[in-house]
């Protein structure tokens, strides 16, 4: 090899999707090949996809190395993104092979170049309707505008490719030449922005200062701005010729925020989230690797794209715990940000009203910067802020709304403007509660709370695994009779204020009521323009949506979460409310949160309430310090599945046992006990949790002590560093 090229004949290590633990060795092809080239590679009987990652081994017999089969026609991955990837691949324990496939998602990187068509909506009647036609004509419809290849329709419609022929000859479906190497149309960071205030303007200035990597933690309340601010760090961004990317909130992803971004610059930028289709995932992932996309606007895989000149990473909403993969490669979209911006001298904004503790805490360490926008800006101001007493409330059994919110309520209606009454619960076990001290019920051996099920008529702990028989008295004020299962379902809320409230539009606003994606965002856009007088909603709602009309949160239970089974769930909760509480009064019309609390005096309560957030992080983080746990110590899930409940059990305990390369650097294990989600899908999960102290070599011993073990049948080992939930 010389300056990275690899001529022909010559020995190359490629890196496969394929799950083989090493890259394997090929002869360069005919015309030689770059190194991070993309390439087809023979294996077995079949062709896959590879980049050629460095020099073979050399420790085959050299006459039985096959040769690449070709070259793709895509630019070469560049070593800052090899580096990405095989330093993310170490910190997340993840295989190569499978941070090889993250990177590739876009699927038609082998396709044929002869597969140029594509398929949209056409304007054509149809003259005989069949169930197989309908589907195709309703996937097209789903998808708006967008576009198929023939496979990936008849594919999405589950019918063959001949239906979709059949409605082409009948003009239903239009049959084109594929746009896919159609350049982006340029934005223009020219165009002038909105006249900042004096805080944005010193924000913007901060963002914008310095050349290379540069974390800034920018935090302000909803509508304080931080869009208008990080747009001018795109624009900073733009004007030197590098690539700039917003990773959101899957569901975050709005019209209304690509609107936004066109009215800025000109033009919208590209899209990479689930609802993207595959032909224009394809074009994107081009476009991005040859520099042409100049602005992404994703959900954090969009991280993985092949940038060719990335300047600008934004994180909004960066405390958002769906950053956190839970599913495969399980990597914190925020941290892989950072990781990926410091390789390749990227700026990263981290946006939030509520920023995480790890933010706030590197940002305390000095090793983030920090920019806060105070105020709302214009009018809005936020809300006012209250508790109800439900101590005190003269509420009904079996009712959640207590009077004091009912009333505010009536009177929203009378007015015409919105009420957001918000449950985080769609519907998982209850916790149980007393009603005259307000205690719940915890496990003796945990700091967690006990679960009701209604199948064993037991109380469990999720953490250890412990159960008991549900109690009859208050194991703390040993009042009689007192206990109660309280967690209404958001569902159970939207009948009980359909009874209250007879003639007002109640809307429900959960992701498992709707089919898809955008489904839900389109009823979430339809409340905004005032489709609703009532709102019920989980946390879905509480993820920046402006609901202009919107001048009254209730908040069911504002102890939800409290003393979950979890040492986050202060910051969760505290997060939650205020975010929660900021949907309220954005437009010209004041505000008002109600908090319903069996427990006022709460620090955390009082904190939410007071909006005290130094004070609330300081005490927060000197618990977490206290405790050793993130960021002050370092942990890991291991999380076990399998069919047969049992059997995961048994893999687990043994694990439990041998943990020598555990106690080598000081670090402990707890469980193993029912993970968080203890069956999905069928399979069970059993979960195992390793602390450390900060600065171990965590990674290597969790690999020593998880290699020797042989994982027989269907059973399955995953390994979660900084899980969510502990
Ligand atoms: P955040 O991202 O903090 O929630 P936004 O950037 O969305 O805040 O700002 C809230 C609203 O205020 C938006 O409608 C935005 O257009 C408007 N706004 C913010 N700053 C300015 C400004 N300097 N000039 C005009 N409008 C502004
Ligand atoms: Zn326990």
């Amino acid at each position: 090899m010389s300056d990275g090229f690899f001529h022909e004949g010559d020995l190359v290590g490629v890196l496969t999707t394929q799950p083989l633990d090493r890259l394997l060795d090929y002869k360069a092809p005919e015309g030689g090949c770059q190194i991070g080239a993309y390439v087809e590679v023979p294996l077995g009987p079949r062709k896959v996809l590879g980049v050629v990652w460095g020099d073979g081994r050399g420790d085959w017999d050299i006459s039985k190395v096959r040769s690449v089969i070709r070259v793709l026609d895509a630019p070469p991955m560049r070593a800052e993104m090899q580096e990405f990837l095989a330093k993310a691949g170490a910190y997340t324990l993840t295989p190569m092979t499978a941070m090889l496939r993250l990177a590739t998602r876009a699927p038609g990187l082998s396709d044929p170049p002869s597969m140029r068509k594509i398929y949209r909506y056409g304007t054509g009647q149809v003259d005989r309707m069949t169930p197989a036609r309908q589907k195709v004509l309703a996937v097209l419809e789903e998808y708006g505008g967008l576009a198929f290849t023939l496979k990936e329709l008849a594919e999405q419609a589950g019918v063959g490719t001949s239906v979709v022929k059949g409605l082409v000859s009948q003009g239903a479906v239009r049959e084109e030449d594929s746009p896919r190497d159609l350049p982006f149309p340029r934005l223009d960071p020219g165009l002038p922005g909105k006249a900042l205030n004096a805080d944005q303007a010193a924000a913007v200035e901060t963002l914008n200062t310095g050349e290379g990597y540069a974390t800034t933690l920018l935090k302000g309340v909803t509508g304080s701005g931080k869009t208008e601010v990080y747009l001018e760090a795109v624009a900073a961004c733009l004007k030197q010729g590098r690539q700039a990317l917003v990773l959101l909130p899957e569901i975050a992803l709005t019209s209304e925020f690509l609107t936004r971004v066109e009215a800025r610059f000109g033009a919208r930028p590209a899209e990479w989230h689930s609802g993207v289709t595959m032909t224009e995932r394809r074009r994107v992932w081009k476009m991005v690797g040859q520099g042409e996309a100049q602005f992404v606007v994703g959900a954090r895989s969009a991280l993985f794209l092949p940038y060719r000149d990335l300047g600008l990473i934004v994180v909004d909403e960066e405390h958002d715990t769906s950053y956190k993969q839970e599913d495969g490669v399980l990597y914190n979209a925020r941290d892989m940000a950072v990781l990926r911006a410091s390789l390749c001298g990227a700026k990263v904004v981290l946006a939030s009203a509520t920023p995480s503790l790890e933010s706030w805490a590197n940002a305390e360490a000095g090793k983030y910067r920090r920019v806060e926008l105070k105020t709302r800006f214009g009018s809005a101001v936020m809300p006012d802020m209250r508790a109800i007493d439900m101590r005190v409330e003269d509420l009904p059994g079996g009712r959640w709304v207590s009077p004091t919110l009912q009333g505010e309520i009536a009177a929203r209606i009378e007015r015409g403007e919105q009420s957001l009454i918000f449950l985080n619960r769609r519907g998982y076990a209850p916790v149980t509660l007393c009603r005259a001290c307000g205690n719940q019920i915890g496990c003796d051996h945990c700091d967690a709370r006990m679960v009701e099920h209604r199948f064993l008529k037991r109380l469990m702990c999720h953490q250890c695994g412990e159960t008991k028989p549900i109690p009859t008295t208050c194991p703390s004020c040993e009042a009689e009779d007192r206990l109660a299962p309280i967690g209404p379902g958001v569902e159970r809320m939207g009948e009980e204020v359909s009874a209250l409230f007879p003639d007002a539009r109640v809307a429900v606003l959960s992701s498992d009521l709707y089919g898809t994606a955008r489904q839900l965002k389109a009823q979430i856009e339809a409340i905004a323009d005032g489709a609703a007088d009532v709102i019920i909603g989980t946390q879905l709602v509480a993820k920046g949506h402006n609901f202009p009309l919107l001048t009254l949160v209730g908040v069911i239970d504002a102890d939800l979460g409290l003393q979950g089974s979890d040492l986050r769930a202060a910051e969760r909760t505290f997060q939650l409310m205020r975010q929660v509480a900021g949907r309220a009064g954005r437009a010209e019309k004041p505000g008002l949160a109600l908090l319903q609390t069996f427990q006022p005096e709460h620090p955390v309560i009082r904190a939410i309430l007071s909006g005290d957030e130094e004070g609330f992080w300081r005490a927060e983080a000197a618990e977490r310090e206290e405790a050793g746990v993130p960021p002050f110590g370092r942990m890991a899930g291991i999380v076990l599945s399998g069919p047969e409940v049992g059997a995961v059990f048994d893999l687990g305990n043994h694990l439990a046992r041998n943990d020598a390369p555990l106690r080598r650097v000081g670090a402990q294990v707890f469980g193993p006990a029912p993970a968080p989600i203890a069956r999905i899908r069928g399979r069970h999960r059993v979960r195992l949790l390793v602390k450390a102290p900060k600065g171990v070599a965590l990674q290597q011993a969790l690999a020593d002590w998880t290699r020797p073990l042989k994982l027989k049948g269907d059973l399955r080992l995953s390994i979660d560093i900084d899980p969510q939930t502990f």
